[in-house]
C-alpha cells in the first residue's frame, strides 16, 4: 500500500486559493487506511474548507481512486456536483491524483503526500517494502502508526 498523509493546510490554502466550489474524492483503500483520505477525513476537510469560505459541490470515496475505471465510474455517479465545481481536491495518493486526472477536464488538486510504499500487516507495524527502502536513505522518517 501507498503511505500518504495530509499536506500542510497552508500549502492547502495556496492551492486553492483560485477555487471557490470544490468535488471532493477519496479513497478506501490505502488513503482510508493511513487515516488520510476516508469518510472522517473528507468530512473535516469539507468543515475546514467552509471555514475558508469554499462551497462543496459534492464528494465520493472511491473503492481504490487509482483504478481508473472506477474512478470514471463514480465520477459519473456524481457529474453534476463535478460540473458545479471549479476543480476536484483528491485525498489520495499521487496515483489517485493522476486517476482522477485522467477521468477530467477540471483542474485537480492534491490534498496528500505520497510518503513510500509499505508492506503491513497492520498500520501499526508497517515497514518500507525492499524498493523504497533501498533508496529512503533522503528520505524523513516514516510515519508513526496513527
Ligand atoms: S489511489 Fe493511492 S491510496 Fe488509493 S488505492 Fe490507489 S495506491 Fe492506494
Amino acid at each position: 500500500m501507498i503511505i500518504s498523509e495530509a499536506k500542510p493546510l497552508a500549502e492547502l490554502h495556496e492551492a486553492l486559493a483560485p477555487f471557490g466550489k470544490l468535488f471532493l474524492v477519496g479513497c478506501a483503500a490505502c488513503a482510508t487506511a493511513c487515516k488520510a483520505g476516508g469518510e472522517d477525513e473528507l468530512f473535516r476537510f469539507q468543515e475546514w474548507l467552509a471555514g475558508e469560505g469554499k462551497e462543496t459541490t459534492g464528494s465520493v470515496v472511491i473503492d481504490e481512486a487509482c483504478h481508473l475505471m472506477r474512478a470514471a465510474r463514480d465520477l459519473r455517479q456524481h457529474a453534476a456536483a463535478v460540473a458545479a465545481a471549479d476543480a476536484l481536491v483528491v485525498l489520495a495518493c499521487g496515483s489517485g491524483v493522476q486517476s482522477i486526472s485522467a477521468n477530467t477536464d477540471k483542474r485537480v488538486v492534491g490534498a496528500l503526500n505520497s510518503l513510500f510504499l509499505a508492506m503491513c500487516a497492520a498500520l501499526a507495524s508497517m515497514r518500507r517494502c525492499a524498493r523504497c527502502a533501498a533508496t529512503a536513505s533522503s528520505m524523513k522518517p516514516p510515519v508513526s502508526a496513527r
